[in-house]
């Protein structure tokens, strides 16, 4: 008789969950590593998301995603959580090992890896738009990484000071609030601008209420959104002879880390980059 070990197993668990490229991109790069894992992509709705954590303990799942509307929901069903992950409140990968299930945020840390591509993040001032859970796992984790100010533009005022709170009191990050009402004009000092809200997110058209005359070609500006990569702010900035960084590098990087924390081994990043361009018809 063959003997044969039976596959490791990963998965994503959201609602709604279709269309979201990971599995197409982990696949990939479990067979370019020669790993016989799988990784399977579930719908959970929020009323089955306690059943779903016991189920995968039962059945041995090595991990997940958690994607909208369980990263935060998913937190009480977990033994532990990394430092990042308690800081934003949020987890959006766990790794399930020695039977305690424990909390990860990859989506700061995929976004620090890719903005480390172009500059270093420690002693940056940031222009962030965006108080919700994107901006919330990328501003923490540039606090980590020794940013030196951030500051926040909002749209709604509790959600902008919450987050300014954190950064300021737990991550020890100078921060302010920009509330934002109308276009708002970037301080020449500003080395990195960013979009972390979801303007833009299936239309390219979307403009961010930037005052675009005020990117100037020393900064770089970064989109969250990778779905178009191509959004009309990085278009704007591009004209304006910025250094652009798309989504699709965060997207890809956080992929990244959690095949390292699930499987301990580094998988290639430009199969991954293939497979999600490939995935998008890019
Ligand atoms: P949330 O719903 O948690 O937050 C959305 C944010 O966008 C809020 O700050 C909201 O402001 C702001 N916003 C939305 N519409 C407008 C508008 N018309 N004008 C001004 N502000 C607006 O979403 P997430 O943070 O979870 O996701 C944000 C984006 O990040 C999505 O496009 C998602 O696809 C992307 N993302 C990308 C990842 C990657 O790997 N590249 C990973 C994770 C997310 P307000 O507080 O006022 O409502």
């Amino acid at each position: 008789m063959v003997d044969r070990p039976i596959e490791e197993i990963v998965c994503c668990m959201g609602q709604p969950v279709a269309g979201n490229p990971t599995q197409f991109i982990m696949e990939r790069a479990f067979n370019a590593a020669g790993l016989d894992w799988r990784y399977l992509t579930l719908e959970v709705p929020p009323e089955n998301l306690s059943g779903a954590l016991a189920g995968m303990r039962s059945m041995g799942f090595r991990g997940g995603n958690f994607t909208i509307p369980h990263k935060v929901a998913v937190i009480e069903h977990l033994d532990d959580l990394s430092e990042a992950a308690r800081l934003m409140g949020a987890v959006n990968c766990v790794n399930h090992k020695d039977g305690q299930l424990i909390g990860e945020n990859t989506d700061g840390k995929g976004f620090v890896q890719s903005l480390k591509e172009i500059v270093d993040p420690s002693g940056i001032k940031v222009a962030m738009f965006g108080a919700g859970g994107a901006a919330r796992a990328v501003s923490v984790e540039l606090g980590l990484s020794g940013a030196s100010e951030i500051i926040v533009i909002n749209r709604t005022e509790s959600r902008g000071q919450e987050l300014v709170d954190l950064l300021n009191n737990d991550v020890g990050i100078k921060s302010s609030l920009v509330i934002q009402d109308g276009e708002v004009e970037i301080d020449d000092d500003v080395d990195v601008v960013l979009n972390a809200t979801s303007i833009g997110l299936g239309d390219a058209d979307a403009q961010v209420p930037v005052v675009v005359e005020t990117l100037s070609e020393n900064m770089v500006v970064a989109d969250v959104v990778f779905n178009p990569p191509q959004t009309w702010l990085l278009h704007q900035a591009a004209e304006r002879g910025c250094t652009c960084l798309d989504g699709l590098g965060m997207l890809v990087n956080q992929a990244v880390i959690g095949f390292q924390i699930w499987t301990g081994v580094d998988p290639d990043p430009a199969v991954m980059r293939e497979a999600l361009e490939e995935y998008l018809e890019i």
